[in-house]
C-alpha cells in the first residue's frame, strides 16, 4: 500500500489553471484507504472548482489504478466524459497518476501527493514506479515521474547527457526527460517545461518521526 496525502486546494488549483473541463478519477484501493480518493473527498475538491467557473466533465473510481489494463477498461465505458474533458485530476498515488497518464491522451494531475511510510511498500503489475518523494510533480511532468524515470532524479529538464534516448547513467533504459518531452508534446504542454522547480524538501521523504524504527543507544552506560 501506498499512502497519500490531498494536496491543498491552492496547489491544485494552480496545477489545472489552464484547463476548462476535468474530469475526476480517484483509485478505490490504497488511496480510498487513505481517505484521499473517497466520494466524499472528490465532491469536496469537485465542489471547490466548480467555485472556480471550470466544469466537471464526469468523475469515477476505479478499482486500483496501478492497473493499466483494468484501468483502460474502465475508462472504455466513459469516453464520451473523457472526450469532454481537457484534463483528468486523479485521486491516486503516484503509481495510478502514471497509469492513467499512460492509458490517456488527456493531461494528467496529481489531487494528492504519495509520502513514505518507510519500509517496503508494494509490487505493481507495470512498469511505473513511485518513491513517495511526498511532493508529487506528476502534473508538470506529463504524468512521467522524474524521480524514478531519471537517474538523477532532475526536475528542470535533461542533464545533456543522453544518447539516441537512452540515459547516460542507466544506458539500457530511456532518459527520463525525453519521454516526459515527448508526452508533453503529443499532449500540447510543453509550457509546463518553462517554469523553473525549487529544490526539493528531501525532509518530505522521511516517513513521520514516530513511525522512524530508530535504535537509542544510552552512551551515559
Ligand atoms: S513525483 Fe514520482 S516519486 Fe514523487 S510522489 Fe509523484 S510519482 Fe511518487
Ligand atoms: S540522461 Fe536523462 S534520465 Fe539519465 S540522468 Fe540525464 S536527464 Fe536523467
Amino acid at each position: 500500500m501506498l499512502y497519500t496525502e490531498t494536496k491543498s486546494f491552492e496547489e491544485i488549483e494552480k496545477l489545472i489553471k489552464q484547463e476548462e473541463s476535468i474530469f475526476l478519477l480517484g483509485c478505490g484501493g490504497c488511496a480510498e484507504v487513505c481517505k484521499t480518493a473517497d466520494e466524499e473527498t472528490i465532491a469536496e475538491i469537485e465542489a471547490k472548482i466548480k467555485e472556480t467557473g471550470k466544469s466537471i466533465s464526469g468523475k469515477l473510481i476505479v478499482d486500483f489504478m496501478c492497473s493499466k489494463h483494468l484501468l483502460i477498461k474502465r475508462l472504455a465505458r466513459y469516453q464520451e466524459l473523457l472526450d469532454g474533458c481537457s484534463a483528468i485530476l486523479v485521486f491516486s498515488c503516484g503509481i495510478g497518476v502514471q497509469c492513467a497518464g499512460a492509458v490517456s491522451d488527456r493531461a494528467v494531475y496529481p489531487a494528492t501527493n504519495t509520502i513514505s511510510l518507510g519500509g517496503f511498500q508494494g509490487l505493481w503489475p507495470g512498469e511505473e514506479r513511485c518513491a513517495q518523494c511526498g511532493t508529487c510533480y506528476l502534473g508538470i511532468t506529463g504524468g512521467i515521474c522524474p524521480i524514478t524515470f531519471c537517474a538523477k532524479e532532475l526536475l528542470n529538464g535533461a542533464c545533456g547527457g543522453a544518447k539516441d534516448g537512452k540515459c547516460e547513467i542507466k544506458t539500457e533504459r530511456e532518459c527520463g526527460w525525453v519521454l516526459i518531452y515527448e508526452r508533453l508534446k503529443k499532449i500540447g504542454k510543453l509550457e509546463l517545461l518553462k517554469e523553473i522547480q525549487q529544490p526539493r524538501d528531501f525532509r518530505k521523504i522521511e516517513p513521520d518521526a514516530k513511525l522512524r524504527k530508530t535504535i537509542h543507544f544510552d552512551i551515559d552506560r
